[in-house]
């Protein structure tokens, strides 16, 4: 398993994926798109991008897609969701909860479009804690979420003003800012060397 290129899918019901995609391939990894059930055979991991997570919730639940990656999820896939794809992630979606039916895979509670109109999307310098040294990063954050409560399982891995942005629980990583759009591919790169752990 180790020495076989890793296959990472790329949810592509709707929002950023193509940069995702792109970043990936940069990285020598396979980034085949995913929009059925049936796209998520044989894949090590996958990813939610940005988006919008209401127009997600209707086209991922009334394929099948989402109880599928749940199932997977529950086997060892690793999963990163990205801004609306935290938002997907999360167990608890607090306001609006008609609009999103999450995952339930991060015991996370999210508030949508949390840092209101003027500031709805700005830039941030961002310390990555993956338990060796800190990597600087660039957080582009873009309507974004904020958690707002969290599992005492559920570990962090960067904050911005003394909140999480980038949060993981064993396999699945819920970060509420847009990886793909930062100048270098740490993330990524890091996500392919998890995903190849399994
Ligand atoms: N505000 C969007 C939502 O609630 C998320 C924004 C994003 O993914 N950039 O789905």
């Amino acid at each position: 398993m180790a020495s076989t290129p890793s296959r990472i899918g790329v949810v592509a019901l709707q929002g950023d994926f193509a940069v995702h995609r792109e970043r990936l391939r940069k990285l020598g990894v396979s980034a085949p798109l995913v929009r059925e059930p049936q796209d998520i055979t044989g894949l090590d991991g996958i990813i939610i991008p940005g988006g919008e997570s209401s127009t997600m919730t209707r086209l991922g639940w009334e394929n099948g897609l989402w109880a599928e990656v749940r199932e997977r999820a529950g086997r060892g896939l690793a999963v990163m969701g990205t801004c609306a794809g935290v938002i997907m992630l999360a167990s608890e979606i607090i306001g609006e909860p008609e609009e999103v039916r999450p995952l339930g895979l991060l015991d996370i509670a999210v508030q949508r479009n949390a840092y209101g109109s003027q500031v709805d999307s700005f830039e941030s310098e961002l310390t990555l804690d993956f338990g060796d040294t800190g990597i600087a990063f660039r957080g582009v954050f873009i309507r974004a979420p904020k958690i707002c409560r969290m599992g005492n399982r559920v570990e962090v891995i960067a904050r911005h003003g003394g909140d999480p942005v980038f949060v993981s629980h064993r396999r699945v990583w819920g970060l509420t800012f847009h990886p793909e759009l930062a100048p270098t591919l740490e993330v990524h790169r890091r996500f392919v060397r998890l995903a190849r752990e399994s």
